[in-house]
């Protein structure tokens, strides 16, 4: 049988580990080509060999142009198209504003925010082209809300945010559809070292569901904004937070 992501070429940035290698592993279970990537080649090359399908490895820190430029080159020489992009490379390091340097701000905003454009610019001709696509921002719940200790961070998600809508706007007569998720704490690694233990405390207290965010909360919903299923949903945000902020 047929599967629903048969032969689809799925881009993911940031997907050596975490939400995006979790996510890679879903979709490829799901019939997709991944393109995995991450700032270490050997990371995202054993991640992409675990997976099941004919899938590509590529080495692309996403604040660098040429890096996003290669990686789209190295997309094209391999598959010939890109059906979805997913822009998930992040980073959040947590500090509070009174010991923010200029330094930390802009390494938030290098890679969350402009990273998540030079990705963007780097796929975007190749679905033009094609006249189909799919972008899959992925923002968070600080983006909308605030958290502390992350004014940079709420800073660049907020600006995904904005992001994801103009070009929803820009791009959707073109068959391409772009959308944003807003997961509240998901407990990857990187959020078990990020978050001090009574943040993750205090936020499962004021999570309804009460409890932080699994990876595979997010499969189904990123699937659904991959498929053609979620054609008429266009510049959304989607939280998915528990009910933690219910916007
Ligand atoms: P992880 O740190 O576990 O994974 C991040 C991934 O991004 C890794 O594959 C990492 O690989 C890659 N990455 C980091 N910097 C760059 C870069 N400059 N260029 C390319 N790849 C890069 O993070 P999570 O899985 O927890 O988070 C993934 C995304 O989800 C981020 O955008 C984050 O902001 C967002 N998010 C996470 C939440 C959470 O609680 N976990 C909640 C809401 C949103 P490498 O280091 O080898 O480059």
């Amino acid at each position: 049988m047929e599967k629903k992501h048969q032969d689809k070429v799925i881009v993911i940035t940031g997907s050596s580990r975490g939400i995006g290698r979790s996510i890679a592993e879903y979709l490829a279970n799901e019939g997709a080509k991944i393109v995995v990537m991450g700032r270490n080649y050997d990371t995202a090359k054993a991640a992409a060999d675990a997976l099941p399908t004919d899938s590509l490895a590529v080495r692309c820190d996403v604040s660098i142009e040429q890096d996003t430029l290669d990686m789209a080159k190295a997309v094209m020489d391999k598959y010939g198209r890109a059906d979805a992009l997913i822009n998930n490379a992040g980073i959040f390091p947590v500090k509070l504003f009174e010991e923010m340097t200029l330094e930390d701000w802009n390494a938030v905003m290098a890679i969350d925010l402009t990273g998540m454009f030079l990705a963007t610019k780097a796929i975007y001709p190749i679905m033009a082209e094609q006249k189909s696509g799919k972008i899959i921002n992925i923002a968070s719940v600080s983006g909308r809300v605030g958290g502390v200790g992350f004014t940079h961070y709420s800073a660049a998600k907020g600006g995904v945010i904005g992001f994801t809508k103009a070009l929803a706007r820009e791009c959707a007569r073109m068959n391409i559809q772009v959308n944003a998720i807003a997961p509240g704490i998901i407990e990857t690694e990187m959020a078990r070292t990020n978050f001090p233990a009574f943040s993750l405390k205090e936020q499962t207290r004021a999570t309804p569901a009460g409890r932080l965010g699994r990876v595979e909360d997010l499969h189904g919903i990123l699937s659904f904004l991959c498929s053609p299923e979620s054609n008429f949903i266009i510049g959304q945000v989607i939280a998915v937070d528990g009910g933690f902020t219910m916007i």
